[in-house]
């Protein structure tokens, strides 16, 4: 079983759509071997995040180091806010060595990246529903302003245009209904279950 290759698998979806509660509750039930790749940024840590864990919190000058050694799989500044956010080759490739199935949850832009580099790999894209249904989340949440809130609502908008570019998209209407659905596409991929009699 150990000789089984990683896989590797990008969840998507605009801020907002639950894909983070998503990937979380999918890491607790889903019996595969997932791991979540940690990315790096250069936004701040929010309260409670922690480096190595959320993500590689490092400056803009770590981050563009690294950068220029191409340590990166993707990166790119997301949201016009001047933060960066990439994905670490080294986070990847250990993680598919060891025979993990690894998850990135990226943005539409780092997922166009990835696939370009690798056609074959799993993208999910989380569809909140309804426009009116991430608003009303985005407003229960309570972290954005107005302003923020119209923003990250503009740029749903544009990510939903792209979600044809995945390969399976999931409602998150009901979210344990949402974790079950990804979990059972995952599970087609899976070639253990071929070589049961
Ligand atoms: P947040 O600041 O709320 O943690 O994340 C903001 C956005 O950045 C989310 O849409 C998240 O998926 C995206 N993101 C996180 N890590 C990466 C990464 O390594 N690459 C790219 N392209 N986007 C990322």
């Amino acid at each position: 079983m150990s000789n089984d290759p990683g896989k590797l698998i990008i969840i998507s979806g605009p801020s907002g759509s639950g894909k983070s509660t998503i990937v979380a509750k999918l890491l607790e039930t889903c019996p595969l071997p997932l791991v979540v790749s940690v990315s790096a940024t250069t936004r701040p840590p929010r309260p409670g995040e922690v480096h190595g864990e959320h993500y590689w919190f490092l400056s803009p000058e770590e981050f563009q180091a690294k950068r220029s050694r191409g340590e990166f799989l993707e990166c790119k500044e997301v949201f016009g806010r001047g933060f960066w956010y990439g994905t670490l080759k080294e986070a990847v490739s250990s993680g598919l060595s060891a025979g993990k199935w690894v998850i990135l949850e990226i943005d539409v832009q780092g997922a166009l990246a990835v696939l370009d580099y690798d056609p074959e790999v799993i993208t999910i894209f989380i569809d909140p529903g309804s426009m009116d249904q991430l608003e009303k989340r985005l407003r229960d949440r309570g972290t954005d302003s107005q302003d923020a809130i119209q923003r990250r609502l503009q740029v749903a908008r544009e990510e939903m245009g792209l979600k044809h570019h995945y390969r399976h998209s999931v409602i998150n209407d009901r979210v344990d209904e949402a974790v079950a659905q990804v979990c059972r596409l995952l599970c087609q991929y899976d070639s253990r279950i071929d070589k049961q009699p």
